[in-house]
């Protein structure tokens, strides 16, 4: 496309149009990605999930079966299996929404600390082959894997996912 020499308000409108033709392609991509992948099934709103916070790459929710209370994944919404298949924007993109939310779970739950936990093949320990990221709450002294042993009471999962997306900063 011939861009030179065009008045700034096409420059503009051509820039708005160019911007709503990539969220399509993202959004049609987003809706053809693995039929049997239980995250993009989140992403897609096909299966249920206790949402911390979303933007237009990334989903934060609360991780099923938690290894201690506020565990909370960090997923881009396009499919990729794991850290090496990831493209460089949705690694970005999820790694500052792992940085805010981890700011905000220290903010609204006071842990000693914070393990974030990334896992890539089974070997590794990975269950789910969609890039995520585990952000779990950590106490002095506590002895927790990256799994928790029982699905937690949804409730609970969703006060929780309240009092860190309240602590997000804007
Ligand atoms: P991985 O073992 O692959 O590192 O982590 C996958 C995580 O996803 C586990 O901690 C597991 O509890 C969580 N998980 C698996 N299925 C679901 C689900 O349907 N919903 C939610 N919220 N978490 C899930
Ligand atoms: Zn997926």
């Amino acid at each position: 496309m011939a861009l030179r020499g065009l008045s700034a308000d096409r420059l503009a409108q051509t820039e708005n149009i160019l911007k709503s033709d990539i969220l399509t392609i993202r959004e049609a991509r987003i809706m053809s990605e693995p039929a049997n992948c239980i995250f993009c099934k989140i992403v897609r709103g096909s299966i249920p999930a206790i949402k911390v916070h979303e933007d237009d790459d990334t989903l934060t929710f609360m991780d099923i079966q938690p290894a201690s209370p506020g565990h909370a994944l960090v997923i881009p919404k396009i499919h990729a299996a794991n850290l090496m298949e990831i493209a460089d924007a949705d690694l970005s993109a999820a790694t500052r929404a792992v940085q805010r939310v981890a700011r905000a779970v220290r903010k609204a739950l006071a842990p000693d600390g914070i393990r974030i936990v990334q896992t890539n093949g089974k070997a590794a320990g990975q269950t789910v082959f969609h890039y995520h990221v585990h952000i779990i709450p950590m106490q002095e002294g506590q002895k927790v894997g990256t799994h928790g042993r029982a699905p937690a009471d949804p409730e609970e999962l969703k006060a929780l996912a309240a009092r860190i997306r309240d602590a997000l900063d804007d």
